[in-house]
C-alpha cells in the first residue's frame, strides 16, 4: 500500500518541532518511553480538540440525523467475542532469530528479510491477537477477563436499541462516537501513525439495506470534503477502492481514505460499508432482538451500516505535515533568514490569535495590549508575549501556526496621528502582510476568519 516518495529528512524535523514546541512528546520519555504510546503537550492536546470539536460539529450538531454517544473502554469478553475480535483480530506475526524483533509478517516486502538487521533467519509466521486483555476485580482468572476495546464502533452496535428507543430516531440515522482505542501493535512505527493507544472518531450509520451502497458513496465523498475543510487538500488525498479479496468477508464495499506522508502514503480512514454483520452477530450472541420496526412497511429488519472510522491521531498528524512549511522572510534587520512556518487551517490551529505590546517596559503599551488580551480570550485561544524583539516573536508564531498576530505600537496610543488612536496592527502568519485595523472591529474580524 505504501507508494509516493520517501522523505525521512522531512519527518525527522516535524517530529523534532513536534517535541521542541510541545504538540507530542513520547509516553514516560523520563523513564525511557513506552512503546507506540505518546502523550499531546500543551499544543498538541489544543490541536487535536479542535479537530475533535470540529468533527463532533459536523457530524453530529449540525445534522438532524446523527446522535452522539459514550461508551466504556472496558469491555465485555462476550461482545469481542461476537464481533469475531477475539478469534481473529489479528496481524501474522515473524520474529527474527538473529536480532529478536517481532516484525508483521505482511510488511516484511518482498524480499523477506529483517528490516532492523538485515538477517534472513525468520520464523514461520504466527497469528498474534492485538487486544490488550485486563482483569476486572479482584480475581484473575478466566471469568474476569475484559478488554480494552480495539475499536470504538462495538459499543455503538451493543447499545444500539437503547440509543434507537431514547433518541427516538428513524433510518436512516447514525450514532457517532470519538474515545480511545488500543492495539498492541506488533510493531509501532512512523511516530504516531501506528500507536498502541490512539483515539478514534467513528460513526455508524444505519439504514436499510437497499441504501447501502449509495450511502457508502455519500459519506466517502462527505469525508473527503472534511478533510479540505481542515486544509488537507484533495490532491493530497487518495482514495483506495479495496478490492474484494482484502476486505472484510461482510463488506460489500470499503474505501480507504490515504494521505501522502512523507513516509509514504497511507491510510487516515477507513469508509466500510458492513452490511447487518455487527448488529446481526450481537443480535446472535446476546439472544436480544437488534430489530428495527419500519412504521410504514410494517416490517421488522436488522438495519445496515456504513461506518466512516477515522483516526484522531493519524489526522492530527497529518494536520501537521501538511502545515509544515520552510520559507524565507526578513530579520529584524531586513536581512532574509529561513522561517519555519506551520501553515495550519485558523480553524484548526492550536493559539488563533498572538498578542504584542511593542516595548515591554512601556507602561501604556503593555496595558493596552492587556486590553486587547481580555477582549479576545472569551471567544479564541490567545497568547501573549511582551520578550525579545518583535521579528523573533513573529517568527515564534509562525512556528506553532498561529494565523494571526496584534501588535499594539505608539501609533495605538495616538501618539503619531490621532486618527489612528486605538488601531493596532493584524500580521497574516503565511502572506506576512500587515494592516491596520480598528480594535473595535478586531474581535468580529479574527472570528469571521477562524471558525
Ligand atoms: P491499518 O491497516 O493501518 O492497521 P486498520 O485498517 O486496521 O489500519 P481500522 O481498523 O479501519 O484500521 O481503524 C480505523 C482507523 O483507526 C484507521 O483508519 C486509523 O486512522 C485509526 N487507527 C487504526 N489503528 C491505529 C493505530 N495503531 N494507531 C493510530 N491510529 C490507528
Amino acid at each position: 500500500m505504501t507508494a509516493g516518495k520517501i522523505d525521512n529528512q522531512r519527518m525527522e524535523k516535524i517530529v523534532s518541532l513536534c517535541k521542541r514546541r510541545g504538540f507530542i512528546f513520547q509516553s514516560s520519555e523520563i523513564y525511557g518511553g513506552l512503546n507506540g504510546v505518546w502523550d499531546y503537550g500543551p499544543l498538541g492536546v489544543e490541536l487535536k480538540r479542535n479537530l475533535k470539536d470540529y468533527w463532533w460539529r459536523v457530524m453530529v450538531h449540525d445534522r438532524d440525523d446523527v446522535v452522539g454517544l459514550d461508551g466504556a473502554i472496558l469491555t465485555h469478553p462476550a461482545a469481542l467475542k461476537a464481533s469475531g475480535h477475539v478469534e481473529g483480530f489479528s496481524d501474522p506475526m515473524v520474529d527474527c532469530r538473529s536480532c529478536k524483533a517481532h516484525l508483521r509478517a505482511d510488511q516484511l516486502g518482498e524480499k523477506k528479510q529483517c528490516p532492523i538487521c538485515g538477517g534472513k533467519d525468520l520464523t514461520e509466521a504466527r497469528q498474534f491477537n492485538l487486544m490488550f486483555e485486563t482483569h476486572v476485580g479482584a480475581t484473575a482468572d478466566e471469568g474476569s477477563i475484559a478488554y480494552l476495546r480495539p475499536e470504538t464502533a462495538q459499543s455503538i452496535f451493543v447499545q444500539f436499541k437503547n440509543v434507537l428507543e431514547t433518541a427516538r430516531k428513524k433510518l436512516p440515522f447514525g450514532i457517532a462516537q470519538i474515545g480511545k482505542a488500543f492495539r498492541n501493535e506488533i510493531n509501532p512505527r512512523n511516530f504516531t501513525f501506528r500507536s498502541r493507544e490512539f483515539e478514534q472518531m467513528e460513526l455508524e450509520y444505519f439504514c436499510r439495506p437497499n441504501e447501502g451502497m449509495q450511502l457508502l458513496e455519500y459519506w466517502k465523498e462527505e469525508r473527503l470534503n472534511f478533510y479540505e475543510n481542515i486544509g488537507i487538500p484533495r490532491a493530497k488525498l487518495n482514495v483506495l477502492n479495496v478490492p474484494d479479496a482484502d476486505r472484510a468477508f461482510y463488506s460489500k464495499g470499503t474505501y480507504d481514505i490515504e494521505y501522502e506522508f512523507p513516509f509514504g502514503l497511507q491510510e487516515l480512514e477507513g469508509v466500510a460499508y458492513r452490511t447487518d454483520y455487527d448488529l446481526s452477530q450481537h443480535q446472535k450472541a446476546s439472544g436480544k432482538s437488534l430489530e428495527y420496526f419500519d412504521d410504514e412497511t410494517k416490517e421488522k429488519f436488522i438495519p445496515h451500516v456504513v461506518e466512516p472510522s477515522a483516526g484522531v491521531d493519524r489526522t492530527v498528524l497529518a494536520l501537521i505535515c501538511e502545515a509544515y512549511t520552510e520559507d524565507e522572510a526578513p530579520d529584524d534587520k531586513g536581512k532574509m533568514e529561513t522561517r519555519t512556518v506551520l501553515r495550519f487551517h485558523p480553524r484548526m490551529a492550536p493559539v488563533k490569535c498572538a498578542i504584542f505590546p511593542l516595548l515591554k517596559n512601556k507602561e501604556p503599551l503593555v496595558a493596552k495590549a492587556k486590553e486587547i488580551v481580555d477582549l479576545l480570550r472569551p471567544h479564541m485561544s490567545i497568547f501573549y508575549d511582551e520578550s525579545g524583539a518583535i521579528g523573533r516573536r513573529y517568527r515564534r508564531q509562525d512556528e506553532i501556526g498561529t494565523p494571526f498576530g496584534v501588535t499594539v505600537d505608539f501609533e495605538t496610543l495616538g501618539e503619531k496621528d490621532a486618527a489612528l488612536r486605538d488601531t493596532v496592527t493584524l500580521r497574516e502568519r503565511d502572506s506576512m502582510k500587515q494592516e491596520r485595523v480598528a480594535i473595535k472591529d478586531l474581535r468580529d474580524m479574527l472570528l469571521s476568519r477562524i471558525v
